[in-house]
């Protein structure tokens, strides 16, 4: 205990803690300290933020501003969807025109991704938009081009930016139209932590009666049946990078401060 008495009356303070610990200029403790307290504020916040955060599902508006110009669908969940064992994932809304396709509800853009369509060889633009951390809402639009002039264009075509937030009825873009020997449509997707649902079960009593007119028009269906998937109601914390990461630094950096510590 000397030891510490002595360091004290040389104006320095000492830890209790870590005997092999040698004195330390209080200021510099402090400064070692700062980074910890950062960290763990973010963690605390984060945490908050999680436990507050809604996870109720949207009510979505008809994501096309020019209803008339859908000849028919293809039903959510379709059994056998291009081949055997898998079912369609979304609505699938075949245009005659080029159409405009809006934000059906409000929220942020978190994904805007092109990729080959490796059955058919055309190329899908997909603008996803989180609603909330368990509901996403994915537009992927189909223009069924097959040539790069045309690819281009149509990415030329979308307006939105990853991080921008949207409201309801936002333009996202047009969808191209590729004539009628071709299957331009958008595939209309809602999924909740993941796993895909019906659009149509969660949007308005307009939006319904627009898919319902359409189905009635072209004597095609919305949707097959479908179980609704188990839904957590709370955010796994382990799975929050806001919360593993700040974690994890600070892990690191309390092991090396105290590494630092001891070599002293
Ligand atoms: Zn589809």
């Amino acid at each position: 205990m000397k030891k510490y008495i002595l360091g004290q009356k040389e104006g320095l303070s000492c830890s209790f803690i870590i005997p092999q610990m040698v004195c330390m200029n209080s200021k510099k403790k402090a400064l070692l300290v700062l980074p910890l307290i950062v960290i763990v504020s973010i963690i605390g916040y984060s945490y908050y933020n999680m436990s507050t955060s809604n996870s109720s599902p949207p009510t979505l508006e008809f994501p096309i501003a020019e209803p008339e110009k859908i000849e028919r669908l293809s039903a959510y969940h379709t059994p056998d969807w291009g081949e055997p064992g898998v079912y369609h994932n979304g609505i699938d809304l075949i245009t005659t025109d080029n159409v405009t396709i809006i934000s059906p509800t409000t929220g942020t853009v978190v994904g805007k991704t092109e990729h080959l369509n490796t059955y058919g060889g055309n190329m899908l633009f997909t603008i996803s938009i989180e609603y909330n951390w368990a509901w996403h809402v994915d537009l992927v639009l189909e223009p069924d081009f097959y040539d790069d002039a045309n690819n281009s264009l149509q990415t030329s075509m979308i307006e939105v930016e990853v991080g921008q937030t949207v409201e309801t009825g936002d333009e996202i873009g047009i969808l191209l139209y590729n004539g009628p020997s071709y299957y331009s449509h958008l595939h209309y997707m809602l999924r909740v932590q993941g796993a895909d649902v019906c659009a149509y079960n969660y949007s308005s009593s307009a939006a319904q009666t627009i898919f319902e007119n359409i189905a009635e028009d072209s004597d095609t269906r919305i949707l097959y049946p479908y179980e609704e998937p188990e839904i957590a109601t709370e955010q796994n914390i382990l799975a929050n990078p806001m919360i593993i990461i700040p974690s994890f630094a600070g892990g690191v950096y309390a092991i090396i401060i105290l590494v630092v510590i001891r070599r002293k």
